[in-house]
Order: structure tokens, then C-alpha cells, then sequence
């Protein structure tokens, strides 16, 4: 689904190597998890796939499907099936929540060649996917994030991800500032959208969100590379020992 080839990534900006070859392949079905420490590059490597600007690709390749995403523009990309999940989700002041999902839902689906869905139809599917994460109607109608606490925030990410239904989805870190309750409903709305189509590249720092989303695959990330590839089981290496051990030992 993901196929990550010997990413290189800069700063457009600065001189800063941030990405220094990367390597990922993620099959379709399975969820692989990304962790390591701050600064690392996890969120970097999950801009760059989005097509945020402010990079510059300087070695490698990244496909999605078989498809180079690296040429393609932001909503090219989503409009391939990959969508996003911010660490850091933005507030749209002016723009209605509901609004804002309905052109998102539907400019997706023009760009796949589908019908768009009527009203009736959107407001019986978000209704539904809104109850399911403890979303309220008042949450729909306010503009997009904002007023929105850090849990509501990342909530309103799963909401939106449930809705386009992407075929890649990368999740940074959606799980920080959400309370234990919070982070069940998450893992709920990731694990009920987990399927033989769909891959998933989950970002976090904690071992407890991999209670509740399995991992196929962990991969840790240190200083711009995947320095250790496991199971399951290196995640709760990382929370039992932290990352001296296994830095050291790669080192
Ligand atoms: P992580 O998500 O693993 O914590 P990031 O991808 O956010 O790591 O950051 C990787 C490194 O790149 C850090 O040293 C960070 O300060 C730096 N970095 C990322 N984006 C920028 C930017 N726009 N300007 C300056 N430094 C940046
Ligand atoms: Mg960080
Ligand atoms: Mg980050």
C-alpha cells in the first residue's frame, strides 16, 4: 500500500537534513507503529507524505498503490486514499464543521468519479460515525476545531478520517491529550475502519494505544531513519526500558 524508498528530507528554509533515508513498506490490512523520540522525524516523514510545504525531497521515493505521491498536490494525494490525522489539529474559524466534512466528503468523490452524497444522505452517515465517538450535534454545527478541547480536537481527526474513508491512513500522535476513555473511543473508530483494502501508520510515544490497536508491525525512528524494525513486542520494550537500550544497541 506504502512503499517508502531511501527518503532524504530538508528544510526548505534552513540547510537541515531532517529525513536521512527512510525505508518503509506498509502492506494493505495490516497497521505498522512508529515510534521514537522527540525530534526524530516521525511527524516530518507524515507531512512530507501529505504534501506539506516548507520541504524539499532530495533523495528517495514514496508510492502509494504504485502511485509516486511525491509529484502530487496535497488533495491528489487524499484524493488517492491517503489522508492525515494531525498531531496538532487547526482551527477553521468561519468554517462549519458539517460544512467543511460535507465539501471535503464530496470533493473526494467527484475526484473519484462518484456521485456526490445528497444532504440527507451525509447527515444520516455523520450522524451515525459522529455517535460512535461520542461527537455531539453541537461539535458538528461550531466552526472546525475550534473552542474544541485537545481530546475533541483529535476525536474530530478519527470523525474525519471515518468519513473520507482513505485507503492509507497515518495517525501522529492522535492519542496525546486524550484522557484513557478518549483514547478507547479512538482506538475504537480506528480498529471498526481496519480492513484487507486499508493500511494504517500509527504514530505515538506510548505503549497504551497499542493495547487497544494491535500493531502488526513496530518500527522505531531515531535521528531521520527506521533504526529497528519488531513485532508487537518492541513497543513494550520501548515502555518498559525506554529508548537508551535500543539506541545503544543499534548504535
Ligand atoms: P518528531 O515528530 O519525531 O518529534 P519532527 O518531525 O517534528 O519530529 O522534527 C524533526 C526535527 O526537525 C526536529 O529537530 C525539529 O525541530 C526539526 N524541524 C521540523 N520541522 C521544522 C521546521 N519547519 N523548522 C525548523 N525545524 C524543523
Ligand atoms: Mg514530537
Ligand atoms: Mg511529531
Amino acid at each position: 500500500m506504502l512503499e517508502i524508498k531511501n527518503l532524504h528530507v530538508k528544510l526548505e528554509e534552513e540547510d537541515k537534513q531532517i529525513l536521512k533515508g527512510v525505508d518503509l513498506t506498509v502492506e494493505a490490512g495490516k497497521v505498522h507503529a512508529i515510534m521514537g523520540p522527540n525530534g526524530s522525524g516521525k511527524s516530518t516523514l507524515s507531512y512530507v507524505l501529505a504534501g506539506r510545504d516548507g520541504y524539499e525531497v532530495t533523495d528517495g521515493s514514496a508510492e502509494l498503490d504504485g502511485t509516486d505521491l511525491l509529484d502530487l498536490e496535497p488533495e491528489e494525494r487524499a484524493a488517492e486514499g491517503l489522508f492525515l490525522a494531525f498531531q496538532y489539529p487547526v482551527e477553521i474559524p468561519g468554517v462549519g464543521n458539517m460544512t467543511f466534512l460535507r465539501t471535503a466528503v464530496n470533493a473526494q468523490r467527484k475526484a473519484r468519479g462518484e456521485e456526490e452524497l445528497s444532504a440527507a444522505e451525509f447527515l444520516k452517515v455523520i450522524r451515525e460515525k459522529a455517535k460512535s465517538l461520542k461527537i455531539d450535534a453541537d461539535m458538528l454545527k461550531r466552526p472546525v476545531n475550534v473552542g474544541f478541547s485537545g481530546g475533541e480536537k483529535k476525536r474530530n481527526e478519527i470523525l474525519q478520517m471515518a468519513m473520507l474513508e482513505p485507503k492509507m491512513c497515518i495517525l501522529d500522535e492522535t492519542d496525546s491529550g486524550l484522557d484513557v476513555d478518549a483514547m478507547k473511543l479512538v482506538a475504537d473508530g480506528v480498529n471498526a475502519l481496519r480492513s484487507e483494502g486499508r493500511a494504517f501508520l500509527v504514530i505515538t510515544h506510548y505503549q497504551r494505544l497499542l493495547d487497544h490497536i494491535k500493531p502488526d508491525v513496530v518500527h522505531i525512528m531515531a535521528d531521520g531513519k527506521i533504526v529497528k524494525t519488531g513485532g508487537p513486542e518492541l513497543a513494550l520494550e520501548v515502555e518498559n526500558n525506554g529508548y537508551a537500550d535500543i539506541l545503544g544497541e543499534v548504535a
